[in-house]
């Protein structure tokens, strides 16, 4: 049927690919837009919609639903980024709707949920035979307590009652289900404002103090009632009669929570650049507005990268776009967030997981309502929603904190580059360490290279000391944490009032606990992993599922209590420290550390204004931070990362060691480091002591070529878990066949594809559930994503099985 009603595309966030099409009531035809939420029929349910686009004037050959509401007032999004979303969504292999979700700040979508009862008809059989013992508990619950959800009722029996019960006692006529609304949990704050009223009093008839408030209302126009009783303490009571009298008119406003903790001080005075600054940053203006292209800028640490940006930013800003500035998460808090904001004061919105949902909510608002041109935020600020973007910029874009690793598994740095292409905008990434995969892209001409090789106002880079710890090891017979090298070079730096880094990724104590009696590691009772001691907290604990266990643990194989504390982490290094240099003030950064909100800002602080004489870290520590009075650095054991086995643990290691180094002698006083390590001569470790990236880069290029690994191929990861070893298995390797099915039915699949397993994870068992990977391997991405496609068909259909879990990781990071 032809009809002239209008209809609308709407893509929900449910695990379903298609998008569908509801009609639009009349009364609703002025409100809707496309990027606004909508409230939708879908099953028995109503759930919450995205609308993608009108139409009008279209032929349909089903019978269409109705939309029930438009939720929003402006829409979230604009049209312009649609093809964005659709573009993540077909390249991930994701659904429409959860895409847009992900892209949304979170905790706004009104969800459906179920309410149950005992009806009559279940009243009377109460007492019958003829349920399962686990039907009769059910409605016992439900005798007490009506409109209960499936949640409350496992609360209360204290198991898990498949939702098929509740399905059957429905069956059976004894129970009832009831649909309920339930609000995101965000929503606009609101404030009340004061106007001057209707009612123009005599002025002559009025106290000092409801006169001196209707100077100060009519002064502003219009004021908040929390600012005006700053003027005027007393206001609260009287405006109400006031308002009565119609003399004030008193209105509520949205207002935005402000996110912003501290002011930060005004740098109005741009530095001058360097020569090297100059030319990059000419490079990069006279690209913007040249359509899309991307640049690579290699820049050691403290090369004055920071202010490229900015001043690129300016640039873009000037011609009246917008840009984006992406950091690792850690980073935020820290330098680039205070500033950008300091330069570019109230044009920067930020995005963060610091802020709490109503925050992000206001920031993504002001970008919609165009009152800022910047923002600033972590991987998922991606999906900001600018219109006229002129440059997105991937700050240290080698670091994996980009790579989303639940749910939409996505690279932040990867979209960057396909949203400034959609934009017709530049892509500028930037990093002292660059991935292996964006410099060989420079090399093949694919990004343009940048190049900042000098520190600013040619500070030295440090000197690297490398500390063979084998031999330590022999001369002293105890495993050595500080070496007498570092020993020494941190007494001499203590002495002249400087400031000391020592790194060592891996927090707790003991990462490796043994039974004395037996000689086996304590492990995880959930995960194949051992378990980590932690002396503060008196526990061990698993650092993936977080399971803890008191300091009674005992050898799960002898039952013995006898445990030795074998390997060292962060807590074991701040104890020898704290006996090494009693005088000396420590602190300590790690994830346990700083877990608790504002601990890591007291943290940098105290390092800021010198109350910290050595502070210890993991990988933390690295990520970004200037501190000019650190000229030391020492590193642990450099060694840690090395022997994992995933391709990139070479990258990893070469990254962090160039990094941690590149925090020594930001200042006027030039850096040490002392790097302890048993593979000396490795040659991520000799590459990284002479901070030489390029040498690095073509060793590590020639071992990716030999065994055509990423870049010089693509990647996608099929994981399948499940609690039952047996089905898991299975799972994968049916999975296996099916996949090496598709292959043989297509020529083009055999040339290009292979295909490495089903085996086990290298992490076989996490959280109680059995891992098994598939990866595929491909020289093309067109056929590989082909074939995923296929694949994730397959899934739907005939693979997935009760109890498996699969996902499909395009492009994976982490391989473990
Ligand atoms: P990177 O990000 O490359 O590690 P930063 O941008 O943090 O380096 O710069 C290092 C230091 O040099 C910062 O304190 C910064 O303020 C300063 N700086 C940057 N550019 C200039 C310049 N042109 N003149 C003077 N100081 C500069
Ligand atoms: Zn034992
Ligand atoms: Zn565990």
């Amino acid at each position: 049927m032809l009809s002239d009603s209008v209809y609308t595309e709407v893509a929900v966030p449910l695990p379903i690919f298609r998008t569908f099409t509801y009609e639009v009531p009349e009364t609703l035809i002025d409100l809707i837009h496309p990027g606004k939420r909508v409230l939708v029929p879908f099953g028995n349910r109503r759930v919450t919609g995205y609308v993608l686009a009108l139409k009008r004037g279209i032929t349909l050959h089903d019978q269409v639903k109705k939309i029930l509401d438009v939720l929003d007032d402006i829409p979230l999004f604009p049209p312009s980024i649609i093809p964005f979303y659709r573009w993540v969504a077909d390249y991930y292999l994701y659904p429409l709707g959860e895409v847009i979700k992900c892209a949304l700040p979170g905790g706004l979508n009104i969800t459906s949920i179920e309410r149950i009862s005992l009806n009559e008809k279940g009243r009377q059989v109460l007492d019958l035979a003829g349920m399962s013992p686990l039907e009769r508990k059910v409605l016992n619950v439900l005798e007490t307590e009506k409109g209960l959800t499936l949640k409350q009722i496992q609360q209360r029996l204290g198991e898990r009652a498949p939702r098929a019960v509740i399905y059957n006692l429905k069956e059976s006529g004894w129970v009832e289900i009831r649909q309920e609304l339930k609000p995101g949990r965000v929503r606009p704050k609101m404030e009340r404002y004061v106007r001057i009223g209707d009612n123009i009093p005599c002025k002559d008839s009025l106290s000092t103090v409801r006169r001196t408030i209707l100077e100060v209302v009519s002064d502003y126009g219009e004021i908040s009632i929390s600012a005006l009783k700053k003027v005027v303490p007393t206001a609260g009571q009287l405006m109400k009669r006031m308002a009565s009298d119609q003399y004030l008119k008193i209105i509520e406003k949205p207002v935005y929570r402000d996110p912003f903790g501290e002011p930060i001080e005004q740098d109005t005075h741009a530095p001058i650049l360097t020569s090297d600054q100059k030319s990059v940053v000419g490079e990069i203006k006279n690209a913007l507005g040249g359509g899309f292209s991307t640049y690579l800028l290699y820049g050691i640490t403290g090369s004055g990268k920071t202010e490229v940006y900015m001043q690129a930013v300016a640039s873009v800003l000037e011609r009246g776009e917008e840009a984006l500035i992406l950091v690792p998460e850690i980073a935020l808090i820290s330098q680039m967030e205070r500033r950008f904001r300091a330069r570019f004061g109230e044009k920067v919105a930020i995005l963060h997981s610091g802020l709490s949902e109503g925050e992000r909510y206001d920031q993504w608002l002001r970008i919609v309502r165009k009152e800022v041109q910047i923002a600033i935020g972590a991987r998922s600020a991606v999906f900001a929603p600018f219109e006229h973007l002129g440059l997105v910029v991937v700050d240290e874009e080698h670091d994996d904190s980009y790579k989303q690793e639940t749910g939409l598994r996505y690279h932040g740095r990867d979209l960057a580059i396909v949203r400034a292409k959609m934009a017709g905008a530049v892509a500028l990434l930037g990093s002292a360490t660059p991935s292996v995969q964006s410099f060989y892209n420079v090399k093949t001409n694919k990004y343009k290279g940048l190049n900042l090789l000098r520190r600013i106002e040619d500070r030295a880079l440090p000197e690297v000391v490398i500390v063979d710890l084998r031999k330590e090891e022999e001369r002293t017979r105890t495993i050595p944490i500080i070496t007498s090298e570092l020993k020494e070079e941190m007494s001499g730096t203590l002495m002249r009032g400087e400031q000391i880094l020592l790194f060592l990724n891996r927090r707790g104590y003991a990462p490796y606990p043994v039974c004395a009696r037996c000689g086996k590691v304590i492990c995880c009772k959930n995960c194949d992993i051992s378990l980590t001691f932690h002396h503060e907290a008196k526990v061990f604990k698993c650092h993936y599922c977080g399971f803890t266990e008191g300091m009674g643990a005992r050898c799960r194989h002898c039952s013995s209590s006898r445990i030795r504390l074998l390997g060292m982490g962060t807590e074991r290094v701040e104890e020898t420290v704290r006996k090494m240099f009693p005088e000396a003030r420590v602190a300590r950064m790690d994830r346990d550390t700083t877990s608790r909100k504002g601990a890591l800002i007291k943290i940098l602080k105290g390092l800021r204004h010198k109350e910290i004489d050595i502070l210890i870290g993991t990988q933390m520590v690295t990520k970004g931070h200037d501190f000019p009075n650190i000229t030391l650095v020492g590193i642990i054991c450099a060694d840690l990362s090395l022997n994992f086995p995933d391709f990139r643990s070479g990258e990893r290691t070469f990254q962090v060691l160039a990094q941690v180094a590149g925090r020594a002698g930001r200042g006027e006083k030039p850096g040490r480091v002392i790097l302890q390590t048993y593979n000396p001569e490795h040659f991520c470790i000799e590459t990284a002591k002479k901070q030489d990236y390029i040498a690095f880069y073509e060793r590590e290029i020639g071992y990716r070529n030999a065994l055509r690994y990423p870049p010089l191929s693509r990647l996608v990861l099929i994981r399948v878990e499940g609690r039952d070893e047996e089905r898991a298995a299975q799972c994968a390797r049916s999975l296996g066949n099916i996949v090496r099915d598709h292959i043989k039915k297509r020529r083009e699949f055999q040339e290009i594809i292979e295909v490495l397993g089903p085996t086990n994870a290298p992490l076989p068992r996490l959280q109680n559930q059995y891992r098994w990977q598939l990866l595929l391997k491909g020289s093309n991405a067109g056929s590989l994503h082909e074939l995923t496609q296929v694949l994730v068909q397959d899934l739907e259909r005939s693979i997935r099985k009760k109890g498996i879990r699969i996902m499909v990781d395009v492009d994976p990071v982490f391989m473990l």
